[in-house]
């Protein structure tokens, strides 16, 4: 048999096919390899999809060679196939899917060697407390990196140098840094009931190591962490790799430490903010089948796992797992096809799954394991609301009297409160009240929103902003302003003026110090170093304060009054979610719950506790209306620069849609934000029901159609989250 002399190779751009190369006598390729190929008049890096003995469609004669092959981990089977999957289902364009998938592979060189210290026994001439404490640090006789050492020891870097100045310490060369081996059997929970027969459940079916997805429904508390941590644990014994998701890495720092109880480690984490290098090191490793746990963002969906044997996704109904930028993809959605291609069990986590997780429970697709009650019998949160048409608080200010008189309880208690209201800022609209103007994005259609801690008025779709303004822009009117509605800056005014004893924390994601800061809050929240805690739907989910007795949620409304058909799915999951941070750790919790339509049926089951009650409805309501799970969905938003060139293309569009009967297109109408960065935006909405393929339907709809010409883009998102 002679080696195959024609390669088709993927490259991480905007195309949709492989691009078919020669092999240069002598190279050897397999599928997967990373290679380097010339594209025009340059060297580009890309995969081998397919190996021929025929040059695929192009002639002979013009194909190019394959320039080099790098010597790193390959792209393995399963990511390609998930690669293909992914651009065949959301029709991106398949480079741009790989893109998600590759490395360079300057990135995976290997790490440079480190430099440590090391007593070398030379006794120091001045002895201090600091030199002591660095001294008692190393006398375990292991080297450590200087930044290290210093923290361990709790002393200035100068100390370091002084020290290694006088001969005391001596700079080494360290070995590669082994990798921490986790032990499934390192501290082993204690299951209830109900978690060890889930536990066993997962145990099973990642030993039976097939394609099964287990969807763990607990309600908040309930110990479903405890739980997949099992199935983790089986599959380490099983010596095989797992993939946790999870949709707020940088925020998971209890859970790191929770796992590192568990297994004596933490895992490798997998997420934009991790560095180059260490990136690279995680990709290498878990090629190598080195790295046994890896906890991610969505982008973990790609790496290239030997030999995976679990994936979980922790809070599957999260919307953050959908990507709506570039390829529309959702990760959850993504790592059940990525399961299904490795044929291993997937752990979908929730207590409040998604419509679409619980219908296939319910249709015997997905098997339901049912956490009832919180872990060690602790009461679920005494739920009431506080009718805002007849008890609600005076004009501009937000806070009802019954929910203030139980922040005070709560807060003489000693114990914390915390205050959900979803929007950041101080207030979300600014009016001359004598003229009527509302002050607006000038690129977007949206309202530009107050943040006064900082002095800025911001648009929160484009980021523009300016400072507050001292005249009407529309009538010169002066000291004019008046600040319209709530956002978690004025709620926290209003609270410091009711309760100017206690600590306040506004927790939002616009906080100054980033993602980071925002992490140190949450940690000090957890240890009870504030009262009342303000905050946003970043507070509202997966974490643990152990000290929370008290939630108000200031405004169920604002996601009720939403016309999107899945906005009652997540007004539900959030207010749940919210309700469900207080009383973790002690009995005698409770929530209030602000709202003008407290009979609303949402804002009721919240109250009754009756999930149930809410699946029944909503499903029922989907299933009539063909809505997902029970419809297709694909929404195509055309935009441009000129309105009028966004309806011509979407005129365009729609005159060539093949008549078909499964399939309705409707619009174009006005997306629902009608202008986003100067560019406005026209939407159609394609409609199936769910056993037809809807993607393949629409690439040959647009294959019939010219490609968009100049400013003019068109955008296709399959299974929209908002619709
Ligand atoms: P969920 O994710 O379902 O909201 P968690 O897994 O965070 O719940 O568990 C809630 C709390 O109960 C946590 O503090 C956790 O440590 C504790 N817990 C759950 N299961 C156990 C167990 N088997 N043994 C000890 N503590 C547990
Ligand atoms: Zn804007």
């Amino acid at each position: 048999m002679t080696a195959p002399r024609f390669a088709d190779v993927l490259i991480p751009v905007a195309v949709d096919r492989p691009y078919s190369y020669r092999i240069p006598a002598g190279m050897e390729l397999g599928p997967g390899d990373v290679v380097a190929v010339p594209l025009g008049n340059r060297t580009t890096l890309g995969a081998v999809w397919a190996l021929r003995d025929e040059p695929g469609g192009v002639s002979h004669n013009r194909l190019k060679e394959v320039a080099a092959r790098f010597d790193v981990p390959v792209v393995p089977h399963a990511v390609r196939q998930l690669c293909d999957w992914l651009a065949d289902y959301t029709l991106s364009p398949r480079g741009m899917v790989l893109r998600m998938a590759l490395r360079d592979p300057d990135d995976l060189a290997p790490p440079k060697p480190r430099v440590g210290l090391r007593v070398t026994g030379t006794a120091p001439g001045r002895m201090t407390p600091a030199r002591g404490r660095l001294l008692a640090v190393l006398a375990d006789g292991l080297a450590r990196a200087k930044g290290e050492a210093a923290r361990e020891a709790g002393v200035s870097a100068s100390v370091v140098d002084g020290l290694v100045d006088e001969g005391v310490l001596e700079a080494v060369l360290m070995p590669a840094e082994a990798l921490a081996r986790l032990d499934p059997d390192h501290a082993v929970a204690a299951l209830n009931d109900a978690q060890h027969a889930a536990a066993l459940a997962l145990c099973d079916a990642v030993a039976a190591r097939a394609f099964a997805v287990q969807l763990l429904d607990g309600v908040t508390g309930s110990g479903k962490t405890e739980v997949y941590l099992e199935g983790v644990a089986e599959a380490l014994r099983q010596g095989r790799q797992v993939l946790i998701l999870v949709p707020e890495i940088a925020l998971t720092t209890q859970f790191l430490d929770r796992f590192a109880a568990r297994f004596g480690h933490r895992p490798a984490a997998w997420h934009s903010g991790v560095g180059t290098t260490k990136r690279g090191r995680v990709w290498a490793g878990v090629a190598a089948g080195e790295v046994q746990v890896v906890i991610g963002a969505r982008s973990a969906l790609f790496l290239p796992f030997q030999d995976l044997g679990l994936v979980v996704v922790d809070e599957e109904h999260e919307g953050a797992y959908k990507q709506d930028d570039g390829v529309h993809y959702h990760a959850r959605d993504m790592a059940v096809v990525r399961a299904r291609l490795e044929d291993i069990p997937v752990v979908l986590a929730s207590a409040t799954p998604s419509v679409e997780s619980r219908v296939n429970a319910d249709r015997g697709r997905y098997r339901r394991l049912v956490l009832p009650e919180r872990f060690g019998g602790r009461d679920m949160p005494k739920i009431a609301t506080v009718d805002l048409r007849s008890a609600g608080p005076p004009r501009t200010r937000w806070i009802a009297p019954a929910l203030e008189a139980e922040i005070r309880r709560t807060v003489e208690a000693g114990e914390q409160a915390l205050l959900f209201l979803n929007r950041r800022g101080y207030a979300p609209l600014t009016l001359c009240r004598t003229c009527g103007e509302r002050i607006q994005c000038p690129n977007c259609s949206a309202w530009l929103v107050d943040h006064r801690f900082r002095r800025r008025l911001m648009c929160h779709h484009c980021g523009f902003n300016m400072p507050p303004l001292e005249h009407c822009p529309k009538c010169d009117a002066v000291d004019s302003f008046v600040a319209c509605g709530p956002g978690v800056e004025r709620l926290a005014e209003e609270c410091a003026t009711l309760f100017p004893e206690a600590r306040l924390l506004v927790l939002s994601s616009d906080m100054a110090g980033g993602i980071e800061r925002i992490r140190q809050e949450i940690e000090a929240v957890a240890r009870g170093e504030a009262d009342i805690v303000i905050g946003t739907q970043l507070v509202a989910k997966g974490h643990n304060f152990p000290n929370l007795a008290l939630v108000g949620v200031i405004d169920a409304d604002l996601g009720l009054s939403n016309a999107d058909p899945r906005a009652g799915e997540r007004t539900f999951q959030l207010l749940q979610q919210v309700v469900g941070r207080a009383g973790r750790a002690k009995d005698g919790s409770r929530a209030l719950i602000q709202t003008h339509q407290p009979e609303h049926p949402i804002i009721q089951a919240i109250v009754r506790g009756d999930r149930e009650g809410f699946y029944e409805v909503e499903i029922a309501m989907r299933e009539a209306a063909m809505l997902p799970p029970f419809g297709r969905l694909a929404a195509l938003v055309v935009s441009a620069e000129a309105l009028g060139d966004a309806q011509a293309y979407a005129r365009t569009l729609v005159r060539a849609v093949p008549p078909t009967p499964e399939v309705k297109v409707l619009g174009p109408a006005e997306a629902p934000l009608a202008l986003v960065r100067g560019r406005h935006r026209v939407r159609l909405l394609a409609r199936s029901p769910r056993a037809f393929d809807l993607s393949g339907w629409m690439r040959r709809w647009l294959s019939s159609v010219e490609a968009p010409r100049g400013n003019v883009r068109l955008e296709i998102d399959v299974d929209p989250q908002s619709f």
